[in-house]
């Protein structure tokens, strides 16, 4: 599996993603915004694509297909409950469900409600997988729930799949808001020196040249997988008693992401 990350460098700082077989050169775009550069990279690369996906049915995900299918012919693939939402779709996708992509790709599609109630991620059959998480995972931080999503779903889904995660799954995300979610990390957790020094070494890094993270620093400097974090709770204990002493996880999950929607 080949993956390039496709820099939009539009206002909404989209990722698209094209996913490569190496033996026949087929490709699936994720979220192709940006078909132009999209269609140029796989030109560059001799990389044919045949399928789209989409993780779910914003405009800034899916705003790309109609030019890209004119271009290519690709077949869309979406959440099999987004198709009232996201016009001429191929393909409607639900957890376990494998989308090929030439003769050496294998993606599984997760159903990962709560940014909206049909978005789905995907996860590579590869010896270190890689989750494209659209907008439910970022870097160091989580999907918002403003556009027909749902908190309790999005902390359900968190905790019942990505949670579960091996810790050395890449994360392919749809949007570069690193630096502004490990400033909330740090606003929740001042003394998380792994926040402070990743702001330090990427707050001008080339977003052409993203950093990939793992899942395993994700858990270190992403406040919403950090719901055990003493100084997390502490604070939060802190500024709202109404939560009582020991909140439970789902508790802080859904105070942080009101939270995170006022910072
Ligand atoms: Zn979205």
């Amino acid at each position: 599996m080949i993956v390039e990350q496709v820099w939009t460098g539009n206002a909404y700082r989209n990722f698209n993603y094209l996913i490569a077989c190496p033996e026949t050169g087929d490709a699936l775009a994720i979220d192709p915004l940006d078909y132009g550069k999209c269609l140029d990279a796989a030109r560059e690369n001799g990389w044919n694509i045949t399928q789209i996906l989409n993780t779910h049915e914003h405009g800034d995900h899916t705003g790309g297909n109609k030019a890209m299918v004119r271009a290519t012919g690709a077949k869309v693939i979406a959440h099999q409950n987004a198709g009232g939402r996201i016009p001429n779709m191929d393909r409607g996708v639900g957890a376990g469900d494998v989308v090929k992509v030439g003769k050496t790709v294998e993606l599984e599609c997760l159903d990962t409600p709560g940014h909206t109630m049909s978005h789905i991620c995907v996860l590579s059959h590869t010896d270190q997988p890689a989750l494209f998480s659209g907008d439910t995972l970022f870097n160091a931080g989580a999907g918002n729930c403003h556009n027909g999503g749902h908190p309790h779903e999005l902390y359900e889904t968190f905790e019942s799949q990505l949670e579960k995660l091996p810790d050395d799954t890449l994360i392919y995300p749809g949007h570069d808001y690193l630096i502004n979610n490990l400033r909330f990390t740090l606003d929740r957790e001042p003394d998380n020196a792994t926040a402070a020094g990743m702001i330090e070494q990427y707050e001008s890094q080339d977003p052409n040249d993203a950093l990939v993270t793992t899942l395993a620093m994700e858990r270190e400097m992403n406040t919403f997988f950090r719901l055990d974090s003493p100084s997390v709770i502490a604070r939060l204990v802190e500024q709202f008693p109404e939560m009582g002493d020991s909140p439970s996880r789902k508790d802080v999950f859904l105070k942080l992401r009101e939270l995170r929607n006022s910072w």
